[in-house]
């Protein structure tokens, strides 16, 4: 076998660890809510998370996932006959082939903690602690750019969706993801899981939550009657922008937001044609000022 293939091994039992173990974790929870009920779940992921930094290696080369490299012939490799290396040395030989896995190093080192606790010490597991080793796998693949969720679309799409409502997830990413949100732009309150992650200069016709990843045609924004900022919902005019009906959505005192075209318009309207976004000194919008210039 080659390294291609080990890693295609390896991608497809970690996928199989997580399907198995969000199913497990949501019928226990249903069943038997206890915290004792979390442990094999968590189990499961921890070993997909260790598997998914030994396919890292394997990238690099097939005999670094062995605890003593050199030691190990391929054929040995191949059947099995090898110990492979400790979580340790898998993150410690990860940096000496450059990927640096230093900004997760306090998560990981805490998923650890609570993994060598709950196998020792019979300590139980909290769905947070679930959360917290599936989102730290998820940061994991990011950091390191790997292919394992793009790879695997339709299967990780179904896990995805499967996941949406796991609120301590959602909580886990939001930490992370909070940090990543940019100031000057505008976000959405998403209309699944309700935090204000759904980015309004995205795209061309879709949104899309960058934390439950649930996706929104902008009309629904429209329809269910969003309310932006201070104020009530207004259907208010159409938008002097883009021209769509009904795309307004309250932004701020005496400002218009098309949902469409992501303009920000202020509500005077024009003294000579009705159309908002006028100029409160002149009371014209821009369309008659120029006419008017013009003539
Ligand atoms: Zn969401
Ligand atoms: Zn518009
Ligand atoms: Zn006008």
């Amino acid at each position: 076998m080659n390294e291609r293939s080990h890693t295609k091994m390896f991608d497809l039992r970690t996928l199989e660890l997580l399907e198995h173990a969000i199913k497990l974790s949501i019928s226990q929870n249903k069943l038997d809510d206890s915290e004792g009920s979390q442990v094999l779940p968590f189990l499961a992921i921890f070993i997909a998370l260790e598997l998914h930094l030994k396919r890292l290696l394997c990238d690099e080369h097939w005999s670094l996932v062995c605890s003593k490299p050199g030691k190990v012939s391929k054929i040995q490799f191949d059947s099995g006959e090898f110990r492979s290396c400790s979580f340790d040395d898998a993150l410690e030989r990860l940096g000496a082939i450059g990927i640096d896995l230093s900004t997760l190093e306090k998560v990981l080192t805490r998923c650890q903690k609570t993994r060598n606790r709950a196998i020792h010490f019979h300590h139980s597991v909290s769905r947070m602690q679930v959360a917290e080793v599936f989102h730290i796998l998820e940061r994991l693949v990011e950091v390191t750019r790997s292919d394992l969720f793009d790879a695997y679309d339709d299967r990780y799409g179904v896990m995805r969706e499967q996941i949406r409502e796991w609120d301590e997830l959602l909580k886990t990413r939001w930490a992370q993801v909070k940090k990543g949100l940019l100031a000057q732009e505008i976000y959405f309150d998403c209309l699944v899981c309700g935090y204000p992650a759904v980015l309004l200069h995205d795209g061309e016709d879709g949104l899309t939550c960058s934390l439950c990843y649930s996706q929104f045609d902008r009309a629904e924004y429209v329809d269910c009657g969003y309310n932006y900022g201070p104020g009530d919902y207004d259907p208010g005019p159409d938008c002097p922008h883009c021209g769509r009906s009904a795309c307004l959505a309250n932004y701020g005192e005496g400002v218009l937001l098309c949902v469409y075209c992501t303009s920000v318009s202020g509500t005077e309207t024009c003294d000579r044609c009705g159309e908002v976004d006028a100029d409160p000194e002149t009371g014209l919008c821009s369309g008659c000022l120029e006419d008017l210039i013009g003539d």
